[in-house]
């Protein structure tokens, strides 16, 4: 069971717990250091430590997974997160060439641009594996955010999915810029 201050890491092809101290231990076994993305449960996004929307609001073992490297990146990518529109990751040296083999499996397509417009891969949290990451974490995040004006089937999909992993139920909803908390819950039932 995690702690309060751990957080899951993926490195060297496996998950671990670990507090930020042991995280920079981590990373000084590695030659060069490798980058480190950050992937937001709640919206599907990934993106880079530093990215101003990333940090905002509570970040916890169950908010947050970090990846290291190439191989973390394609991780990510075959979880199903996509890039964050605010920091960009996608302009990072050598994003592509580590991407683009996972794009290709997890979404069929063949480019960078595609990958990266969101007309082609919406805002949507149901795109993100939560079948493995679930199973990891034993929760789920405080939200999921999911595209505003869901069909009642696509509502009852979610919720028998959901449902089916276990681990309690998430307030499912869309974001939404006219309220104070920026969020629109959906009534599953
Ligand atoms: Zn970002």
């Amino acid at each position: 069971m995690a702690r309060k201050d751990e957080y899951y890491v993926f490195a060297k092809g496996r998950y671990g717990l670990f507090e930020l101290e042991t995280l920079l231990w981590l990373l000084r076994q590695y030659n060069p250091r490798p980058r480190i993305w950050s992937a937001r449960f709640s919206t599907g996004l990934f993106g880079l430590t530093s990215c101003p929307s990333g940090n905002k609001g509570p970040k916890k073992f169950n908010e947050v997974l970090l990846a290291l490297g190439d191989e973390g990146l394609a991780k990510l990518i075959d979880l199903g997160f996509i890039t964050c529109p605010v920091c960009r990751p996608e302009n990072t040296t050598g994003f592509w060439d580590a991407a683009k083999d996972a794009v290709q499996r997890k979404h069929g397509l063949a480019s960078l641009a595609a990958f990266t417009d969101k007309t082609v891969l919406p805002f949507d949290a149901r795109r993100v594996a939560w079948e493995e990451i679930v199973s990891l974490t034993r929760y789920w995040p405080n939200r999921l955010y999911v595209p505003k004006g869901l069909m009642e089937v696509k509502l009852r999909d979610l919720k028998g999915r959901i449902q089916n992993i276990g681990h309690g139920f998430p307030p499912v909803g869309y974001y939404n810029s006219e309220v104070a908390e920026r969020f629109t819950e959906y009534d599953l039932g």
